[in-house]
């Protein structure tokens, strides 16, 4: 069975290609990242125009990486939320199209599912059920998954996601966006010890997160600074990347422990965080533990983990492959147990 997947929640457009049977076989992938830089964030109208232009070519670019055309399609997946409104309906829209020109079953896919299934797609695979780490830029949550389909909410940021945090202290150290590459990228020649930041929630008996302070914290710490002291800015990266990932490392053994589980998958694009891999892979170690990881460049948003999510569903018969829409929506809110 070969499911065509779109995404376009945010700011990635992406279009792919899975066998059911046999795994990815091509995605194609455009960022609008650099045509966003220069107002600091996603500007949602721009978004969206961006999505119609790329959706297409993209598809193309998908189904010739796979050697196929819509003909060897099965079934269409399409990220329904959460996200930006007009964004969602571009990659909503193209899906039920070809769904009803071909008269194919169409599967509405909740992106942090994608988010959440995609370090399936590694090799290891990791066997259910799991503790999901799920980090992202709007996201920070712990989850017990199941089964496909079936997840259930440990605890999550009381405010801001990781992604977020590294994303708004990188602004204030005067880095681009998006932040968390070029924060890591500078904490390399930081000394993380030099700056004592919170560590929000570290010990708190809850599996929930708290970010929001940080940046403050470090906002705080910058006031002190000498503003063409590049040794200092390096510092208080490395301290604020290093408060971020022990927080998170410590959180998600908590949560190993409290479901007495063994397995740990990390998904989201802070999942991407070279020092969050390193740790998590020896502080694991410890507890007899293993953690699993989706593909570097899966990490942030991408088509193969919707199309992917799809093929699940359909696989654990969660989407009837003979049941046709004749409707369509998105919807920008949409709590992943709701899904
Ligand atoms: P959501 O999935 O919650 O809607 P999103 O799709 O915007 O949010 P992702 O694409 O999964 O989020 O991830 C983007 C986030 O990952 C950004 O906040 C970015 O700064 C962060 N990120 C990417 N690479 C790294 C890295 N190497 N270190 C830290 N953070 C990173
Ligand atoms: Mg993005
Ligand atoms: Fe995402």
């Amino acid at each position: 069975m070969i499911v065509l997947g779109f995404e376009s929640s945010c700011d990635e457009t992406g279009v792919a290609v899975v066998s059911a049977e046999r795994g990815l076989l091509a995605h194609a992938l455009y960022s609008q990242v650099e045509m966003h830089q220069a107002y600091g964030g996603v500007v949602p109208e721009l978004a969206s125009r961006d999505h119609v232009r790329r959706v297409l070519p993209l598809t193309q670019q998908a189904l010739n990486g796979a050697g196929l055309t819509l003909d060897d399609v099965d079934a269409v997946t399409y990220t329904a939320g959460p996200g930006l409104a007009g964004a969602l309906l571009v990659g909503a829209s193209v899906a039920q199209a070809i769904a009803w020109a071909r008269d194919l079953p169409s599967i509405a896919i909740h992106h942090l599912e994608g988010h959440l299934l995609s370090p399936l797609l590694a090799t290891p695979r990791p066997e259910f059920p799991f503790v999901a780490l799920l980090v992202s830029g709007g996201h920070t949550q712990l989850m017990r998954v199941d089964g496909v389909g079936r997840y259930e909410l440990l605890g999550e940021t009381l405010d801001d996601a990781a992604g977020e945090a590294f994303d708004k202290t990188a602004k204030l150290l005067g880095l681009g966006y998006p932040g968390g590459p070029a924060l890591s990228r500078l904490a390399e020649s930081g000394r993380a010890d030099r700056f004592d930041l919170p560590r929000p929630k570290l010990h708190s008996p809850d599996l929930d997160f708290s970010f929001s302070g940080l940046k403050t914290a470090v906002l705080t710490r910058m006031k002190t600074l000498d503003a063409d002291d590049a040794q200092a800015r390096a510092d208080l990266a490395a301290a604020t990347q290093d408060a971020i990932v022990s927080v998170l490392v410590a959180k998600a053994a908590k949560a190993l422990e409290a479901t007495g589980l063994k397995r740990l998958v990390v998904a989201g694009g802070v999942g991407a965080n070279r020092l969050l891999r390193e740790r998590l892979a020896t502080h694991l170690a410890r507890l007899r533990a293993q953690a699993y990881f989706p593909p570097l460049e899966l990490c942030t948003d991408n088509g193969a983990m919707i199309a992917f999510a799809g093929a699940l569903r359909l696989q654990a018969g969660l989407a009837n492959p003979s049941e046709r829409h004749m409707g369509f929506t998105v919807q920008p809110r949409w709590p992943l147990d709701a899904a």
